[in-house]
């Protein structure tokens, strides 16, 4: 059985905004502690970097509480950024943690990444079993084989429209089986952020359509 119904022709697989298209399947970021309450629609909830402040505990809790009783899809998007955001080593602590609550719950982890690559790599090293997907990626080319050694993804966003040689390199150097489109923050619509990974990839539309539907299915059960 499929996880898309049929009617759903793209994914988005982390936006802060809503969709009322009916061919967008769409996963909402949310932040903890704010508004931390069931939506009609998936949401994946994450303590971010920005927000990991001296509540950084009671915070996980409220997080692992909803996780256990309405199951996500993902969690996140959380991670590290040496750049903004709480006191560093408080930001590997939660990030830990969240990567154990994804091991336990058996969903991938959306990570947010600013100058700390090594540390995520680390952490994907010790907790191999637990897929990550680096969310709104850029990076350069060794930097994804590097990725891809450990087996992780990738959701690109509205970046991917920029017309800079080295993304150019970076968006063929990731396999199709690896990757995801998203809209982040951006206004950007995700049609557009397939058109122009279609374009560079020199593929159909409905190919990467496929593609990443059947990326995100697999993700979502294989973690
Ligand atoms: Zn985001």
């Amino acid at each position: 059985m499929n996880f898309f119904e049929d009617s759903i022709l793209w994914l988005d697989a982390h936006t802060h905004r809503r969709t009322h298209d009916k061919e967008v399947f769409f996963i909402r970021n949310g932040y903890i502690p704010k508004h931390v309450t069931p939506k009609p629609y998936p949401v994946s909830y994450g303590l971010h970097p920005w927000f990991v402040d001296a509540e950084w505990k009671t915070n996980l809790e409220m997080l692992e509480t909803y996780v256990e009783t309405h199951r996500p899809l993902l969690i996140g998007e959380c991670g590290l950024d040496r750049l903004r955001g709480g006191d560093f080593k408080q930001q590997q602590e939660a990030f830990e943690q969240q990567i154990q609550l994804a091991q336990k719950f058996q969903v991938p982890v959306v990570i947010h990444q600013v100058r700390a690559f090594e540390e995520i790599l680390h952490f994907k090293k010790k907790y191999p079993a637990t897929h990550f997907i680096l969310h709104g990626f850029r990076g350069s080319v060794e930097k994804v084989k590097r990725c891809l050694d450990h087996h992780i993804s990738f959701s690109l966003g509205a970046s991917v429209l920029s017309h800079s040689p080295s993304l150019h390199d970076m968006i063929a150097a990731i396999p199709l089986s690896r990757l995801l489109l998203e809209t982040d923050t951006s206004s950007v619509s995700i049609q557009e952020i397939y058109a122009a990974v279609a374009e560079q990839r020199k593929m159909k539309i409905v190919e990467l359509q496929t593609q990443t539907l059947r990326n995100f299915e697999q993700f979502i059960s294989h973690v």
